[in-house]
């Protein structure tokens, strides 16, 4: 049986190593994970012996100029990937009326623009195929707002608007689109919350916690399994209880 192949962006630290380890677990699966840095690819090679897996880290930055060559060198070495999991994505905080242009564009650019372009390089392969699972990470933040992540909010809101279109557009072709929203993770992009405020905002959550990158993990690998078959253009709210609709 060939494995399904998997491309993780992100996949050196948080909820994208999290992701990388669930498919390597699950196995059947040829897991590409990237990192912006030969160190972070180095990460995931160890997570990849680690599990006894097959597939690769790889370097790819969302912020390079051109990612044909990334694109290219990906389908002749590993094929066209099954699942894509959408995962890389920054933050760059300040206050809206501090807010500098060019955070704007850094955090516009990484998870909004660089997401466009990594799934339309895919995705015409993934309709040749009429097979595909592209799977986005947004946030609660997209739909609440946050004071202080006016780039980082409208960059979520994008993506979950992106996502859904994208469905509409691909759904009848054997691929499904969806998004991931999680909440309050414990990862890095979380690790500069003081303990006070991290336990204040914990205490506003209905489940009193953080959640953990595992718990994000397990909603992405069932949207892309075929339990989720009928399921498409919808978030998936993994925030222990901080936005029920
Ligand atoms: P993280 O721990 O900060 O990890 C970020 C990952 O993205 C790393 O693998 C990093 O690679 C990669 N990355 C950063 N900049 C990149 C670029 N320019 N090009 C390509 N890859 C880049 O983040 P996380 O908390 O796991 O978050 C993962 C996703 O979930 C993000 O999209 C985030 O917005 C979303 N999310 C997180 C939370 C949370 O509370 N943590 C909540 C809601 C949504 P390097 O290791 O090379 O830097």
């Amino acid at each position: 049986m060939s494995e399904e192949v998997v491309l993780v962006t992100g996949g050196s630290r948080g909820i994208g190593k999290s992701i990388v380890e669930t498919y390597l677990k699950a196995g059947g699966y040829a897991v590409y994970g990237t990192a912006t840095s030969i160190a972070g690819k180095m990460k995931i090679d160890q997570i990849l012996e680690k599990h006894s897996g097959i597939g690769s880290g790889l370097v790819f930055n969302m912020l390079d100029e051109s990612i044909d060559d990334f694109v290219k060198n990906f389908l002749s070495e590993y094929g066209t990937p099954s699942i894509l999991i959408n995962n890389a994505g920054i933050t760059d905080d300040a206050l809206f009326l501090r807010m500098s242009e060019s955070q704007w564009d850094k955090v516009i650019d990484t998870n909004l623009k660089g997401t466009f372009r990594i799934t339309k390089a895919f995705i015409r392969h993934m309709i040749k195929a009429r097979k595909g699972k592209i799977i986005f990470l947004s946030s609660v933040v997209a739909a609440l707002g946050n004071a202080g992540q006016v780039n980082y909010c409208a960059s979520k809101a994008g993506i979950e608007a992106m996502c859904k279109s994208i469905a509409r557009e691909v759904s009848n072709r054997g691929i499904t689109v969806n998004c991931v929203a999680p909440g309050f993770i414990s990862t890095d992009m979380t690790d500069d919350i003081s303990s006070e405020l991290k336990e204040k905002l914990a205490k506003s959550i209905p489940m009193n916690r953080f959640g953990t990158p595992q718990d994000v993990a397990e909603a992405v690998f069932f949207l892309s399994s075929e339990k989720a078959a009928y399921i498409t253009g919808t978030v998936l709210n993994v925030n222990g209880g901080m936005l029920m609709s």
